[in-house]
């Protein structure tokens, strides 16, 4: 029934939890999710998780993961020299696999605490460094005909600007969590986009966000969990980690579906299976 557009199901905090994860989103009646890496320590644990639910008989056999890899804004300042040929072995071995999480962030360079937990560790790269690492993955999405998932924060602008001066994906790409301006939608509708709503936006102080989603293209539009991140508000998390309570469980995605519908004042079933047709193009090409 429901698909997620974007989430870490393969993050090492959700590991532990993955067996109870795994039953909770068959009940939950999840039927794919789009598993992204975000550096390349974590391409392989991607690539594990999503091949063992694709194995013959798989212990939960309603659930298809589609892997995708992509070396996310934050890790452009860690990568390694042999960042982009261990990307494409990842991509070409899984014609599945789409490329992301990538993109552009100017929060973590103008905004962001220094001592966010989230950003521990991490060289902040440059954007001029992250222009070029997504151009780069962009470049080879382009080549081997696979959808992107794109991250942006605080550079839509600059983010416009760099999509229309390079080939881009025929089958489109994902703007995920959107969080632009409702007037930038139609320019990067033209480009392909899709755009993802995120249960996070319905916490109070989010009343822009929820607005800009209700003036999205039904054909445009999509739904995640990004979990574990991105924990919605009461009640729109049903699922938790007892022993792990900041995380977000993606079982919580349902509730998303339903929220989303309600705000768009659509009967659920329909908007389901709009959604389903939407993410069906764009990740499985159908
Ligand atoms: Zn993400």
């Amino acid at each position: 029934m429901y698909f997620d557009a974007h989430n870490h199901l393969a993050a090492p905090s959700l590991a532990p939890h993955l067996p109870q994860i795994l039953a909770d989103l068959t009940a939950a009646r999840v039927t794919h999710a789009v598993v992204n890496g975000t550096e390349e320590s974590d391409w392989s644990a991607v690539a594990a998780l999503c091949a063992a639910a694709a194995q013959p008989s798989p212990p939960f056999p309603q659930l298809s993961l589609l892997p995708s890899f992509g070396l996310h804004p934050w890790d452009v300042g860690n990568r390694s020299p042999a960042w982009l040929e261990a990307l494409r072995t990842h991509l070409v071995s899984d014609p599945r696999a789409a490329v992301g999480e990538i993109g552009l962030d100017r929060w973590m360079l103008d905004r962001a605490r220094p001592d966010d937990p989230r950003l521990a560790g991490l060289r902040r790269a440059p954007l001029d460094q992250q222009v070029t690492a997504f151009k780069t993955q962009l470049d080879l999405a382009v080549t081997l005909d696979r959808p992107a998932t794109i991250h942006c924060i605080d550079a839509f602008g600059l983010l416009l600007e760099t999509l229309r001066s390079v080939p881009l994906p025929p089958r489109g790409f994902l703007l995920h969590a959107y969080s632009g301006s409702v007037e930038l939608v139609a320019p990067f509708a033209a480009l392909g986009a899709y755009f993802s709503f995120n249960a996070a936006y319905l916490a109070p102080r989010h009343a822009r966000l929820r607005e800009l989603f209700k003036n999205i293209p039904l054909a445009r539009l999509l739904i995640e969990t990004d979990a574990p991140a991105m924990l919605a508000p009461n009640p729109h998390a049903p699922f938790s980690l007892p022993a792990d309570p900041a995380l977000n469980h993606p079982a919580n995605l349902a509730a998303s579906y339903a929220a989303l519908a309600h705000l768009r004042e659509i009967p659920l079933a329909d908007f389901t299976a709009t959604v389903a047709a939407n993410s069906h193009r764009l990740f499985l090409g159908e």
